[in-house]
């Protein structure tokens, strides 16, 4: 990805101007949406260091930077739909990714906290309708493309 093209997060802006200073570290999060689109494209970019490094320090203890890497190999992140940002801490989205040529869905409210200054996430409930999708062909494409399923992922 060149620092021109669109963000990951899928915020409809640069990358350049999104998320790519949080990954840079030139800049920090300044809210708990900010942090987690930073680490959806952290993750669709396999920046695996940022991933823990965003971690509370309490679940940083219980993870490493292989771990999250080996459990993120063969997944491509397509698509990134925040829900609700209600309250100030916690961030519900939906993060569309694919795995073995099968689309899948992560709905999760997010839990962040503030720690030495800087946002971090701790945990989330994860919402039942998450798991495998099975887009239709003439649905939309679960990618977010504005495409039928059959005329773009599904081809
Ligand atoms: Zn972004
Ligand atoms: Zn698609």
């Amino acid at each position: 990805m060149n620092a021109t093209s669109e963000c990951p997060c899928k915020s409809g802006q640069l990358f350049d101007l999104c998320c790519k200073p949080f990954l840079d570290r030139t800049t920090y999060p300044p809210s708990p949406e900010q942090l987690m689109r930073s680490r959806y494209s952290a993750y669709q970019q396999s920046d695996y260091q940022y991933i823990y490094d965003t971690y509370a320090k309490e679940q940083q203890k219980a993870i490493s930077v292989k771990e999250i890497s080996k459990s993120s190999a063969g997944s491509s992140w397509l698509n990134l739909i925040i829900i609700n940002t209600f309250e100030t801490d916690k961030v519900e989205f939906k993060a569309i990714y694919k795995e073995a040529k099968q689309f899948f869905m992560l709905h999760e409210n997010s839990t962040f906290l503030k720690e030495d200054g800087f946002w971090r996430y701790r945990d989330g409930i994860i919402f039942e309708d998450s798991g495998l999708l099975k887009p239709g062909r003439n649905d939309n494409c679960p990618c977010g493309s504005g495409k039928k399923f059959k005329k773009c992922c599904g081809r």
